[in-house]
C-alpha cells in the first residue's frame, strides 16, 4: 500500500501542468504608492482564499485607488487539489534553489511585492480549526490558524501602515460585526516571527514583505467552514483593509454567505481558439464530444475567471475550476478557416447579428440563412448535412447533445466547404493562455483533418 501511494505521488509530481499564476489589476493608481496587493492560492487546497481573491477581479470594480490581485499562486496545486505539488510554496521566500520547480513563481511573486506602488500586501489562507488565544479544545486553541488575522510583528518601519497590530485589530472588529455564527469569532494572531525566531514563518511570504518595509497581513479562514463562508470572511476582511487605505469600490453581488456562494457558482465561460467557440458551463455535462480543435492554429483559450483552466490529458482535455472538475472535452481535429467572425440569423423572426463565441437566447425558434460555400451543423439537430434555411425550435433538439444537463444549450457550427476557398480575414489574437502539454498530432489525424470541411466558428443557442 505504501509503495502504491508513493508511486501515485511520484506520478502526480512528474505530470507538471506548468500553469502560471495570473496577475490582474483593478482600479487606477493615484500615483501615491497606495496600491494593495492581494494573494490567494499559495497552497492549492485553500479554496476560500483563492475564490475570494478571484472575485476581486471578476466581480469588483475599484472606483478609487488600485489593487493588484494574484488569485492562484500555486495554480498547478489548485488544479490538482493538493497543498503544494513541489512542496509548500509559502516556505520558499527566504531561500530557494535555482533548480526548484517553483523558482520562477517565487521570483514573480517577489517582483510584485517589490513594485514601488505597492504599500500593503494581503495573503489569504484557509487553515484548520479556529485560532483561540487560550486552549478550549483540540479544534479551538492557540495552535490553530482558522479565522484569525495574522501579523508577524506589531509594528514595522514603513512609511505607510506601520501599525500592523492596530490595523489588524480594527479589521477583526469589522469582521466580527458580521459573523454568520458567534463561534466563528476572529482573533489576532501575532506570530512574532523575528522576536521568537519562528523558523517556519521566517521563510514565509508575509515576512519577506515586512523585511522590505511594507505592511503585510495574512487572513485565515477556517477549513472547518464551507467554502462560501470562508470566502465571505476573507472578503469582509479585505473590504476593511481597502477602506483603511482609502480605496473605494463597487461589487456585483451582495456580501453575505449566500451572495458569495452565488458569485462563486456563477456559470463559467470558456472561449477557445481566438473566441471561435464558447463553452458556457451552466450545470454542464461531464463530457462534451467532437469539439473542433485546430490543426493549423495555436490552442489558446480565455476564461471568465482566473481559476479556470483547460488541461490536456492523453487524448482529451478537461476543464477545471479551482478544485472542481467541470467537463471533459474530446476534440475533433480540423483545419480552421478565418472566413468570417459573425453571421446574420433569424432569431424569433428578427434578423440578428451574432458573433462567434457568444450565446443567444431563443424564445421560440431560430433559422440560419443559407450562405454559399458554407455548411451549418446544429449539434443535436438531426436533419441533413447542411442545416441552414430551416426553422429550428427546442422540440427538434435531441437532449443528449446539449452542453448542459438541463438540455437547453446547443452548439451551432459553421464550416467552409473545401471548394469554397474563402478569402481569409486577418487573425485576431484575443486570448492569452495556451493549453500546455497537448499531445502532438500523428500524421493520420493531420491527413484526415485536411480532407474535412474547415471549421469557421460557432455560437450557442439557449432555449427558454
Ligand atoms: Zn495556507
Amino acid at each position: 500500500m505504501k509503495i502504491f501511494i508513493s508511486i501515485l505521488l511520484f506520478l502526480t509530481n512528474i505530470f507538471a501542468l506548468d500553469l502560471e499564476f495570473s496577475v490582474g489589476e483593478n482600479g487606477k493608481s493615484l500615483d501615491d504608492n497606495n496600491t494593495i496587493l492581494i494573494f490567494g492560492g499559495i497552497q492549492g487546497d485553500e479554496p476560500g482564499g483563492f475564490h475570494a481573491a478571484s472575485l476581486l477581479l471578476s466581480d469588483y470594480n475599484i472606483t478609487k485607488g488600485k489593487i493588484i490581485v494574484a488569485p492562484n499562486l500555486a495554480f498547478d496545486s489548485i488544479i490538482k487539489k493538493s497543498r503544494g505539488s513541489n512542496g509548500d510554496l509559502n516556505r520558499k521566500f527566504a531561500n530557494i534553489s535555482k533548480n526548484d520547480p517553483d523558482f520562477k513563481t517565487i521570483q514573480r511573486i517577489k517582483e510584485l511585492i517589490l513594485l514601488p506602488e505597492v504599500s500593503m500586501v494581503i495573503n489569504l489562507h484557509d487553515g484548520w480549526g479556529f485560532y483561540k488565544p487560550v486552549y478550549i479544545d483540540s479544534m479551538q486553541n492557540p495552535k490553530r490558524w482558522g479565522n484569525s488575522s495574522v501579523i508577524d510583528t506589531s509594528e514595522i518601519n514603513a512609511s505607510k501602515y506601520a501599525d500592523l497590530e492596530n490595523i489588524a485589530k480594527q479589521t477583526i472588529n469589522s469582521v466580527n460585526s458580521s459573523l454568520a455564527d458567534p463561534k466563528h469569532e476572529y482573533h489576532l494572531k501575532n506570530t512574532k516571527t523575528k522576536e521568537q525566531g519562528d523558523t517556519e514563518m521566517l521563510k514565509a511570504l508575509t515576512f519577506f514583505v515586512i523585511q522590505n518595509k511594507k505592511a503585510a497581513f495574512a487572513n485565515e479562514a477556517s477549513k472547518n467552514l464551507p467554502v462560501n463562508l470562508r470566502a465571505y470572511y476573507h472578503l469582509l476582511a479585505i473590504e476593511n483593509y481597502l477602506k483603511t487605505a482609502g480605496l473605494e469600490f463597487e461589487r456585483n453581488f451582495e456580501l453575505s454567505p449566500v451572495g458569495v456562494e452565488k458569485a462563486i457558482n456563477k456559470e463559467l465561460e470558456v472561449k477557445l481558439f481566438n473566441d471561435r467557440i464558447l463553452l458556457f458551463l451552466k450545470n454542464p455535462r461531464k463530457t462534451i464530444n467532437y469539439v473542433p480543435f485546430p490543426v493549423n492554429k495555436e490552442l489558446n483559450y480565455s476564461t471568465s475567471n482566473e481559476l479556470t483552466a483547460v488541461i490536456a490529458e492523453g487524448n482529451s482535455f478537461f476543464i477545471q475550476y479551482g478544485n472542481r472538475f467541470q467537463s471533459r472535452i474530446y476534440p475533433e481535429y480540423l483545419e480552421f478557416s478565418d472566413a468570417f467572425n459573425e453571421v446574420m440569423i433569424e432569431l424569433d423572426n428578427n434578423k440578428t447579428q451574432v458573433s462567434f463565441g457568444t450565446k443567444v437566447r431563443v424564445k421560440e425558434s431560430f433559422l440560419v440563412p443559407k450562405i454559399s460555400g458554407v455548411r451549418v451543423n446544429v449539434i443535436g439537430f438531426d436533419y441533413s448535412k447542411d442545416e441552414s434555411d430551416v426553422l429550428i425550435s427546442k422540440k427538434n433538439m435531441q437532449k443528449p447533445y446539449s452542453l448542459d444537463l438541463a438540455g437547453k444549450i446547443y452548439r451551432v457550427e459553421f464550416y467552409e466547404l473545401r471548394w469554397a476557398n474563402f478569402q481569409q480575414l486577418l487573425e485576431q489574437n484575443t486570448n492569452s493562455k495556451l493549453i500546455k502539454n497537448a499531445k502532438s498530432l500523428d500524421i493520420s489525424t493531420m491527413k484526415t483533418a485536411k480532407m474535412k470541411d474547415k471549421f469557421i466558428g460557432s455560437f450557442l443557442v439557449e432555449f427558454e
